[in-house]
């Protein structure tokens, strides 16, 4: 996961929700501005420690959609008035998803569901850039136990190398591939479960193995040449190399496990390239 700041600190929520909901000819969501400051202010604090203590104000029956519609009609849609900020938010995470490290941004998900919090449905701290993989915003799935929710980009730090890669190379030149939870779980039960919250949520296993089965895949014709010319020994160097790279920017990316597991497994790996 890749850290963001929060986006559009300049502006606050109240004026974000106003201008949206204004744009309505019907006023009801207008209704709801004092509970949308207040909500997105309580976030701030809550999110994402004490999200139990979020206060759900009341909402009359039918009212939900209105507001929802706050951020669907006048915030994420093309030519809307709310879609400058739409896309400062888009902007701020710089072109990758913050939550596989890789994928390229697609729309926003909200961390909080707009179908529980629609209160929240266009306050920025809630809106998380994210790819096609890693939308969760879909699944009904809630809870507002911190060890039971995914991590948060904007208030979250990842301090433990925990995501780890699984790799059997076969003979027939075949391999399997998996990506899972290296976090130890005698050290921390609460953490680990955290993290592997997180890896499902986002279904991280399938994005993560599609995209090492490609960087194989692309690498297999150079490291092959390498070992056949100069010996393991140099695939062994590379390995390593391409290992201290990418843990620089991120010990979790898929990347990091990858290699940390290629370095782990060199000797299967070149045999592998040379079958
Ligand atoms: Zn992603």
């Amino acid at each position: 996961m890749k850290n963001l700041k929060i986006p559009l600190q300049n502006v606050d929520e109240k004026t974000i929700y106003l201008e949206c909901a204004s744009d309505f000819r019907d006023k009801t969501a207008l209704n709801y501005i004092d509970k949308v400051t207040l909500s997105a202010e309580r976030y701030k604090e809550c999110v994402p420690r004490d999200i139990a203590y979020l206060p759900v104000f009341p909402i009359k029956e039918g009212d939900n959609e209105k507001i929802i519609k706050v951020y669907s009609e006048k915030f994420a849609k093309n030519g809307s008035i709310g879609k400058k900020y739409y896309e400062a938010i888009m902007a701020n995470a710089e072109g990758r998803c913050p939550i596989c490290g890789s994928g390229k941004l697609k729309n926003l998900d909200h961390f909080l569901p707009k179908s529980k919090y629609p209160l929240l449905c266009v306050t920025p701290a809630n809106l998380i850039p994210v790819c096609r993989d890693c939308n969760f915003d879909k699944k009904d799935e809630f809870n507002t136990d911190y060890y039971s929710i995914p991590f948060n980009p904007y208030f979250d730090i990842m301090e433990d190398t925990w995501l780890e890669c699984d790799i059997s190379f076969f003979a027939d030149r075949t391999y399997e591939i998996s990506f899972i939870n290296g976090f130890e779980r005698a050290k921390d039960e609460s953490m680990w479960h955290k993290y592997e919250k997180h890896l499902k949520v986002y279904d991280l296993n399938a994005t993560f193995c599609a995209r090492a089965e490609e960087a194989i895949e692309n690498s297999r014709g150079y490291n092959r040449k390498l070992l056949l010319e100069n010996g393991s020994e140099d695939v062994i160097k590379s390995l390593v190399e391409l290992k201290i790279e990418f843990e620089k920017v991120d010990k979790n990316s898929w990347r990091s496990a990858l290699y940390r597991e290629l370095l782990r497994k060199a000797t299967n790996y070149c045999n592998w390239l040379n079958s």
